[in-house]
């Protein structure tokens, strides 16, 4: 009988030893595919070139924020002149460009802003929480710290970079929705364009 409870010991002893390697396997495993699933979920929300936010991201976090309370304000931002740079420089120094200002831009926000590539050399920032003012207030900051801050390369003087911003906001209490939020900011941007671009427009709508 001593013999064969030893036996039945060993025997649920190697199989718990089986059964927490198999846990511990599975651990393993869980780990490795919800890593891989962040890096998925991140690639499908992020630009490759500058690691912001891209533009199906913005578009579904734009519509989000219309449910939170008022006012969002919006900021359109568009390369000045971007073709040149490319043209002069090639297109990996081009590239180099947008991730420069991707980060002027990143520096000049709070953790509460969303900054996103929204195109090839535009940009979208959403500010919850800002009144238009605001918002211009932070378009300028922007402008003026690509001025500033001019980007270094070897070999030839450093190269300036601006761009044009056009900014609009919901407001208090309006009615418009994020597809003519969006379509305001780019029509202010336009006439910044228009107007001899490197400066802010903001939206006044018609009342
Ligand atoms: P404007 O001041 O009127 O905005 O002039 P622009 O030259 O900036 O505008 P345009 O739309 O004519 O040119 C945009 C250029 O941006 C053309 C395109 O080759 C370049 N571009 C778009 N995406 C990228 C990119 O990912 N990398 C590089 N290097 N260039 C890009
Ligand atoms: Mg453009
Ligand atoms: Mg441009």
């Amino acid at each position: 009988i001593n013999e064969t409870l030893e036996k039945a010991k060993e025997t649920l002893l190697s199989v718990s030893i089986h059964s927490i390697q198999r846990v511990q396997d599975l651990q393993v495993k869980t780990a490795s595919l919800s890593s891989g699933n962040q890096t998925l979920t991140n690639q499908l929300w992020r630009d490759a070139l500058t690691g912001l936010y891209n533009r199906a991201y913005l578009d579904q976090r734009l519509f989000q924020l219309f449910e939170s309370a008022p006012p969002l304000s919006i900021i359109f931002c568009d390369v000045d002149h971007f073709k040149q740079i490319n043209d002069r420089y090639g297109h990996a120094i081009g590239d180099q460009a947008l991730i420069h200002v991707a980060e002027t831009l990143q520096d000049n926000l709070r953790d509460n802003d969303l900054l996103g590539r929204y195109g090839g050399e535009e940009f979208l920032m959403l500010l919850p929480g800002a009144t238009l003012s605001q918002a211009q207030n932070v378009a300028e900051r922007c402008a003026e710290a690509l001025r500033r801050n001019t980007m270094p390369i070897a070999g030839s003087p450093a190269i300036k970079l601006t761009a044009s911003f056009g900014v609009s906001s919901t407001g208090e209490a309006s009615a418009i929705d994020a597809h003519t939020l969006i379509e305001e900011a780019d029509r202010a941007m336009y006439t910044a364009k228009h107007q001899g671009r490197d400066r802010v427009v903001t939206y006044s709508r018609p009342q």
